[in-house]
């Protein structure tokens, strides 16, 4: 199956879950998720029309933006980030989906050139509640939120979640739904926060049923990936 092929049937995937979810009102963005992947493979789906495109390694990621500047591609930075990276997230990114402690924050917000729009975060919350998951866990996002919205040069716009790994669809819809439960709480205390980060291959049609607005799609649309 070519890429083309692929994006296109998960392009549809999305709009049928939309459909299935009474949400054909709503924008859902497709992030696709190209680590690993060569930048030719990057350069093929923008031509498509794909614009958002994820990555999670920071070196890989920095030389694919250097390879691919002529395009406008909006980055989305998803992997783990040590604090001694944050420099080039700041520098290129347009989102970054993984933040889990003030002090990445921090950072971030002192080296966000101010000739750019602010960069847009979501906090990263651990709704499986496994010991050895990034994120942080529920009661303590709200702390961490008001925390980011006294900084510079930033934009909280929202929370994402990589839930269990399991085929279990009733656990995976009940951290899907924390994730969204948790948003409605801090909007409700008076945060305007517009994203949900969740869902990827196997499971976008539940994340959507829950209140997705973003899905990060990797291996539907490019394949299984080597072994890292
Ligand atoms: C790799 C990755 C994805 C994509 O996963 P697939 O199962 O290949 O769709 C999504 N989100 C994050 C944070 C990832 O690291």
């Amino acid at each position: 199956m070519t890429d083309s092929h692929a994006w296109e049937i998960t392009c549809h995937r999305l709009t049928q879950a939309k459909i299935a979810a009474h949400r054909t009102h709503d924008t859902v963005q497709l992030l696709a998720v190209s680590k690993t992947q060569p930048s030719t493979r990057i350069r093929e789906l923008f031509a498509l029309g794909q614009r958002a495109f994820g990555e999670n390694y920071v070196q890989e990621w920095a030389q694919k933006t250097t390879e691919l500047s002529d395009l406008d591609i909006e980055w989305h930075f998803i992997g783990p980030l040590q604090s001694n990276k944050t420099r080039i997230v700041a520098e290129r990114a347009h989102w970054l989906h993984s933040v889990d402690r003030l002090k990445i924050a921090e950072r971030l917000a002192a080296q966000r050139p101010t000739h750019l729009p602010p960069l847009n975060v979501c906090i990263q919350v651990n709704v499986s509640g496994e010991a050895n998951k990034s994120g942080v866990v529920p009661a303590e996002v709200a702390t961490l939120a008001y925390a980011i919205v006294g900084l510079p040069h930033l934009k909280l716009r929202g929370l994402m979640c990589i839930p269990e790994a399991t085929d279990n669809q009733e656990r995976l819809r009940a951290q899907f739904a924390a994730l969204r439960n948790t948003l409605e709480q801090l909007n409700a205390a008076g945060f305007a926060l517009d994203t949900l980060s969740m869902g990827m291959s196997a499971d976008l049609e539940l994340a959507v049923a829950e209140g997705s607005t973003l899905v990060r799609v990797g291996s539907a649309i490019f394949g299984a990936r080597p072994a890292k």
